[in-house]
């Protein structure tokens, strides 16, 4: 393993010690032996009487009588052009060996070194996935720890402004109540920023709880009018929600349900100009409801449409309006969507719009 020693994987034969099993359990690989020889020399190595053996590695010769052997081989194991080890036999019988049994104990040796490979190849990955979930894990603990100390002050901070806005200790001046609003507007946007890192830190570490109910999909699309109405009206959108079947329910959690929602309506208004329209509308298929959020905004690109589902991913962060988010949205939504047994996914014609789906389990 580390290139200077050789270690057994296994040592078998009638009359083998549980001593010499300890005592070749590790070996230099400067050592004098037929294993090492089969390495040094990357070829077969055949010692076809006991007493060539014994004048080789005299050394050896006492064990190899113990053990009644009268010849001996070694074979490099080697898989891919990498050498991997060797493997020696004791035989009973003089050599030399038959074409046939040479030919066996080469592919053995093959197969074994692959064997023996893939061994290797397996827990240096296991080895590799352990260390990145603890990784991620550290990740998540980190981003919750951070955004938790960052918002015990910035609450603070909302206590005091609204203190002054609300002018209990007088009226402020106009200058300062501008100024005022300004820092509420601004901690408004982190809170809602740190909250998405928290929402996200506490998916990754399986904390969320999810509350299962029936409900109607034409309620709760009716619960986001309010939710949104204030955005529309800022962007000057055509704003149409279509509620379909209304005895048509989903098996889902309703808070989870609107979060989705309001996520993928915040996005279209945010990437859909001035005059151009977002609609909100379902169908059922099956064992599924799906609710779809359309837009005649400026779309994805085909090759990004993946990619945004994954967390800190923007298309163009420089293209964001008003430098809003963080490209966490619609990581959460989708393991939420996930979380419930549904699934959130995206179509997107680039310049001429785009349509998220959330599917729901039908109730
Ligand atoms: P954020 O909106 O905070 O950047 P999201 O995870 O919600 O993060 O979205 C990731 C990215 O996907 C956005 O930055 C944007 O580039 C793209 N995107 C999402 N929704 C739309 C949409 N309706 N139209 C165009 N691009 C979108």
């Amino acid at each position: 393993p580390n290139g200077r020693t050789q270690r057994q994987t296994a040592l078998t034969a009638p009359g083998v010690t549980g001593e010499e099993i300890v005592h070749w359990s590790t070996f230099s690989l400067s050592a004098r032996n037929p294993m090492n020889e089969a390495v040094r020399q990357r070829r077969l190595i055949e010692v076809d009487t006991f007493e060539e053996f014994a004048a080789c590695w005299p050394q050896l010769a006492q064990s190899a009588a113990a053990l009644d052997a009268h010849a001996y081989i070694a074979l490099p194991l080697e898989f891919g052009g990498r050498l991997v080890g060797s493997i020696g036999y004791h035989l009973r019988k003089p050599g030399p060996l038959s074409d046939s049994a040479r030919e066996f104990v080469l592919s053995l040796a093959n197969l074994t070194a692959q064997a023996l490979e893939r061994a290797r190849l397996y827990e240096q990955e296991h080895a590799a996935r352990t260390e990145a979930e603890q990784a991620n894990r550290a990740k998540s603990d980190f981003l919750a720890v951070v955004s938790h100390e960052l918002r015990t002050p910035l609450n603070t901070i909302t206590g005091y402004v609204d203190l002054m806005l609300t002018g209990a200790h007088g009226p402020l001046p106009e200058e300062y109540a501008d100024y005022a609003d300004r820092i509420r507007s601004a901690q408004k946007y982190l809170v809602g920023l740190i909250d998405n890192v928290m929402r996200f830190a506490k998916i990754e570490s399986q904390q969320i709880a999810y509350d299962i109910g029936v409900y109607s999909v034409a309620e709760l699309l009716r619960a986001l009018v309010p939710l949104v109405e204030l955005q529309v009206n800022a962007r000057n959108i055509a704003f149409v929600i279509e509620a379909g079947d209304p005895a048509q329910c989903v098996r889902a959690d309703r808070e989870k349900v609107i979060q989705i929602l309001l996520n993928l309506v915040a996005n279209s208004l945010k990437y859909t100009d001035r005059g151009g329209m977002v609609a909100v509308t379902t169908s059922c298929t099956g064992s599924a409801v799906d609710i779809r959020v359309t837009d005649t905004g400026r779309g994805i690109p085909n090759d990004r449409l993946e990619s945004i589902f994954e967390p800190f991913v923007q298309v163009d962060s420089s293209l964001t309006r008003d430098g809003e988010g963080v490209g966490l949205g619609l990581a959460i939504s989708r393991e939420l969507a996930r979380g419930m047994g549904g699934e959130l996914e995206a179509v997107s014609t680039l310049g001429l719009g785009s349509c998220f789906t959330l599917y729901l389990p039908a109730a």
